[in-house]
């Protein structure tokens, strides 16, 4: 089968022709039909600090995707070949305390599809049958391919009650873009997105009903004002992972304001803790998706008209992955899903 491998610790992927996977009893073999290229991708094809870190040479990398099941594993009751899905890429064990407490994404021995373990950027993939998530029909696959995004956006933004409530997102990426798609679709009040980039600010415009924030130019304050708001937003959902985002974040929160991290620092960030305890605020950071409660209120959202469609914003065969990589490192689209069909 044709894979996306990282093949050498250097810069870059390759296409290669490797074996199809064996499964296990408790595995299915999914057909891989459309994949999102994620940021996390980006970082293993830059081979980064992190990438170098993390990720075993040869690897199969990608983790963002939809496909069909072709094959299942001995044990496998509750599937069937033919089956359209998705599914989580984080594999969890079954022995912490907080897998058993049923906190799955919370389990410490989690490995990632396409990170530590072979990815979905290939013709088939091996997926324990506990990680599979059907499809409903009315769920294309280019969205099926984009639901692990989603699903952190879901997962962040439903960190906290938002009905009524003004939501300030920092980070305009796809990620913090669908994150304003779901606040406005769960009934937030007044939604601000900022960024720094303005095809990104553009975009999510074309995604949510939003006010963009270019902080480049404009102050949050005068924002803040335009809306009539005395205080401050209620609620901040870091999306940019930027410490000049984070701080104007604390800054126009009001007191006892509320904060679920997303965005991942470079590296260690200096935070004025002082204005943080005066605020009283709350901070929550977020991890993956809530598996499986994350899953099923997103699709069931999906089902209600949220609609994120526009987020994708480039399509390419798999043969011109080179290009669907550029695209994304350039900063400018939006999500770019890679066909396998
Ligand atoms: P992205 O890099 O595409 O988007 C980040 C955006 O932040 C960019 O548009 C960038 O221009 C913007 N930005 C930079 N400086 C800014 C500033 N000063 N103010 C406002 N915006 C600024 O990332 P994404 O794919 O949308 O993901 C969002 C974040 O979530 C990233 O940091 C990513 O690493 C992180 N992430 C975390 C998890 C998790 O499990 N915690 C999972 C997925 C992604
Ligand atoms: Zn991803």
């Amino acid at each position: 089968m044709k894979a996306l491998v990282k093949a050498e610790p250097a810069i870059g992927l390759e296409m290669q022709h490797i074996p199809v996977p064996e499964i296990g009893p408790d595995d299915v073999l999914i057909r891989i039909n459309k994949t999102g290229i994620c940021g996390t991708d980006i970082h293993i094809w830059n081979w980064d600090e992190w990438a170098q870190r993390t990720v075993p040479v040869p690897l199969v990398t990608g983790h963002e995707f939809a496909g069909e099941i072709v094959e299942i594993g001995r044990r496998v009751e509750d599937l069937h070949v033919g089956q359209r899905c998705s599914g989580e890429g984080h594999l969890i064990g079954h022995h912490s305390r907080q897998s058993r407490a049923g906190k799955f994404h919370l389990d410490p021995e989690t490995k990632g599809v396409g990170v530590n373990v072979p990815g979905a950027f290939a013709e088939y993939l091996c997926l324990p049958a506990f990680n599979v998530v059907p499809l409903p029909d009315d769920i294309p696959d280019d969205i099926g391919a984009i639901l692990d995004p989603l699903g952190n956006a879901v997962h962040t933004a439903l960190s906290f009650d938002l009905v009524g409530e003004d939501v300030l997102i920092t980070g305009a990426g796809p990620i913090g873009i669908m994150a304003a798609a779901i606040a406005r679709h769960v009934g937030a009040r007044h939604v601000a997105i900022t960024d720094i980039n303005p095809a990104r600010l553009a975009l999510a415009t074309q995604v949510a009903d939003v006010r963009p924030v270019n902080v480049m130019e404009e102050d949050l304050k005068d924002v803040m004002a335009a809306f009539g708001m005395t205080q401050g937003f209620d609620i901040g959902l870091e999306m940019s992972g930027n410490q000049t985002a984070l701080d104007q974040m604390v800054e126009s929160l009001t007191m006892g304001g509320r904060i679920a991290l997303l965005g991942i620092p470079p590296g260690k960030s200096p935070v004025d803790w002082s204005r943080i305890v005066f605020k009283a605020i709350t901070i929550k950071g977020v991890y993956g998706r809530e598996i499986f409660e994350t899953w099923y209120k997103m699709i069931a959202m999906l089902q209600n008209g949220l609609d994120v469609s526009n987020v994708i914003t480039h399509r390419f065969n798999v043969d011109d992955f080179v290009q669907g990589f550029e695209t994304m490192r350039g900063g400018a689209s939006g999500k770019v899903v890679l066909d396998w069909t």
